[in-house]
């Protein structure tokens, strides 16, 4: 199995992972004809399905623990079989505390991504990670209150993302934003309308955490292929292929949650065609 942390320069990036999510490819891929994949069907399960990996990354950065994205969230009591709900207990496998997180940062607000923010406690939420704050963008902050689309784009944001703001534990991200020295949250909208990339520089190295710019490398031969998920299928498309032209020509390393884990690898060229190359 690959090697689940990276460095950058001086900055460490540990994959953990909340479990998987699988779909047929007609319901995340509804416009994309079941015979376009006849060339890709090395990516899909044996069962025609596509798997998602449900990937967070844990940044240790000059003295600061950021914990960029927090899975789908605790397994429900009434489908306790379920192949996620397992982030906190890959934090005790790697040997890591909650406690040491703090800044929670979310490339965007969709459900796989902010479903460990918060804890129930009796009838209240406290911070799964008591001593972070929390970043969003302002623009997904927005969406995910909007009463025409949260409850079907942001269906967890009552329990998992709107009571934030009672705790006075959120902050926001507005455009391009420096989160620390080695870090920058990176406008990539289209999957959201505020959704975000997250570039690590460090002495002349960089990495960036993707987000769900892309879900699947076969994205990069197939920039245009958007699925349901991608809220604005034009942004989202435009945003896909200049993305991949920078990460292809600067040479950076890619932290893809969604990629099979750890999602570490590379963008390259051969024979005119991009690949993903893992790390
Ligand atoms: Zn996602």
């Amino acid at each position: 199995m690959a090697n689940d942390t990276i460095k950058i320069g001086n900055v460490e990036i540990l994959h953990l992972s909340d479990g998987m999510l699988e779909f047929d490819l007609c319901n995340f891929f509804p416009t994309i004809p079941g015979e376009s994949w006849r060339d890709y069907e090395s990516h899909l399960t044996a069962e025609h399905k596509v798997r998602f990996n449900l990937g967070s990354y844990l940044i240790r950065s000059a003295g600061r623990t950021i914990l960029v994205d927090t899975g789908l969230g605790p397994r429900p009591a009434d489908t306790p079989d379920v192949p996620w709900g397992e982030l906190l207990r890959d934090f005790t496998a790697k040997g890591v505390r909650p406690e040491e997180v703090d800044m929670v940062v979310m490339t965007h607000l969709h459900r796989d991504h902010v479903g460990w923010n918060l804890t129930a406690d009796g009838a209240r939420w406290k911070p799964t990670f008591p001593n972070a704050r929390y970043w969003c963008s302002r623009t997904d902050w927005d969406a995910c209150h909007r009463p025409d689309v949260q409850p079907q784009r942001f269906p967890n944001a009552p329990t998992c993302v709107w009571p934030l703001a009672d705790l006075g534990l959120v902050d926001f991200m507005d455009g391009e934003h420096a989160l620390t020295r080695d870090l920058t949250a990176v406008p990539t909208p289209g999957h959201t309308p505020g959704h975000m990339s997250i570039l690590v520089t460090s002495q002349g190295q960089r990495a960036l955490v993707l987000g769900d710019a892309a879900h699947s490398p076969v994205q990069l031969q197939e920039p245009d292929w958007v699925s349901r998920a991608d809220m604005d299928p034009d942004l989202t498309r435009q945003t896909r292929r200049a993305l991949l032209d920078r990460l292809e020509r600067e040479h950076i390393v890619v932290a893809a949650g969604h990629f099979e884990a750890p999602g570490f690898g590379r963008i390259v060229r051969l024979e005119g065609r991009r690949y993903w190359r893992g790390l």
